[in-house]
């Protein structure tokens, strides 16, 4: 009997992965030609001061596919990344955010602060030889300016080849652009490393923000953020801020950049220009 359990339960697993695989073969062609075709848009979620100004936009890729309809990117940008069509999407991605922040900051848009639009970056992209030159290119084809965007990376691609990823950071800086660290707490960067990287900002993790009132532990880990990045001299950002009471906590433990539902979701550039 116990054999035959044996036997079963691999059945199962087997059965279980090939599902799987067959599901992320499906997806990874349907996103290389939903590449092609156009597919993909963008939406920005505002980020926001204590009193409500804007400080800032985050660019979030958005897939609708013709027969999928809208996909998350919780589950295509995984499949993106490990067949390495995050190349081209991550591209197509930066270089839409450029386009985008040129409109938004037009000379003539009166005398509002300029608008920085934070693009995330796979490890796979910051690992390419040649992504330093992809990015200043396409600023420069664009005509957007550098101090107007952001990349947010994770601590995924700091691991490896750490001086290489330094002198990156540090030549992305030189032009004029801003670095985050998203989704911190969340990897296995060491805080030794953290010391070294040249970075402007610390997001963190919404995990941490979602149960701030109700677990000392999300306290204590959101807490002791704040004071990193203080000591370090980075800003820190709370991602995934959903109600008043989780803003007035995190202000509390000082931190006075907020990103979440309660400031705005994610929408179309078209929708907005009213929320400044
Ligand atoms: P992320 O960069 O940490 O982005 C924040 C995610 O949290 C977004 O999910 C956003 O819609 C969601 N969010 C914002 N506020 C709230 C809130 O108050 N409550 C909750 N529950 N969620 C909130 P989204 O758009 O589904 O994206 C998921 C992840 O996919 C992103 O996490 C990012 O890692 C990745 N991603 C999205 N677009 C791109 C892209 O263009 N390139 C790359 N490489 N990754 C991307
Ligand atoms: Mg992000
Ligand atoms: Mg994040
Ligand atoms: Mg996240």
């Amino acid at each position: 009997a116990a054999k035959k359990a044996g036997r079963n339960t691999f059945c199962l697993f087997s059965q279980e992965m090939e599902s799987a695989l067959h599901f992320r073969t499906g997806l990874e062609n349907d996103l290389r030609r939903a590449i092609e075709n156009g597919e993909f848009s963008l939406h920005y979620q505002p980020q926001r001061d204590q009193a409500g100004r804007l400080i800032g936009v985050e660019a979030l890729a958005r897939w609708h596919s013709p027969f999928r309809g809208p996909v998350s990117p919780g589950l295509f940008i995984p499949v993106a990344e490990a067949s390495g069509l995050i190349l081209p999407l991550g591209h197509w991605v930066f270089e839409q955010a450029c386009r985008q922040s040129v409109r938004w900051n037009r000379s003539d848009n009166g005398n509002r602060p300029p608008v920085v639009i934070a693009v995330n970056v796979s490890a796979l992209q910051l690992r390419q030889p040649d992504f330093v030159q992809d990015i200043l290119r396409t600023i420069e084809e664009t005509g957007a300016q550098a101090t107007h965007l952001k990349l947010e990376l994770t601590e995924s691609a700091m691991v490896e080849d750490v001086q290489a990823t330094i002198d990156k950071m540090l030549e992305l800086k030189r032009h004029g652009l801003t670095l985050a660290l998203d989704d911190f707490g969340t990897g296995y960067s060491s805080l030794s490393l953290l010391k070294r990287l040249p970075l402007d900002q610390l997001k963190i993790d919404q995990s941490f923000v979602r149960e701030l009132l109700a677990t000392p532990s999300d306290v204590a880990i959101a807490r002791s953020i704040i004071a990193l990045a203080d000591a370090l001299g980075l800003e820190v950002i709370a991602e995934g801020v959903e109600t008043r009471e989780q803003q007035q906590f995190l202000a509390a433990l000082g931190c006075t950049r907020y990103q979440g539902y309660l400031f705005g979701k994610p929408v179309p550039a078209e929708q907005f220009d009213g929320s400044y």
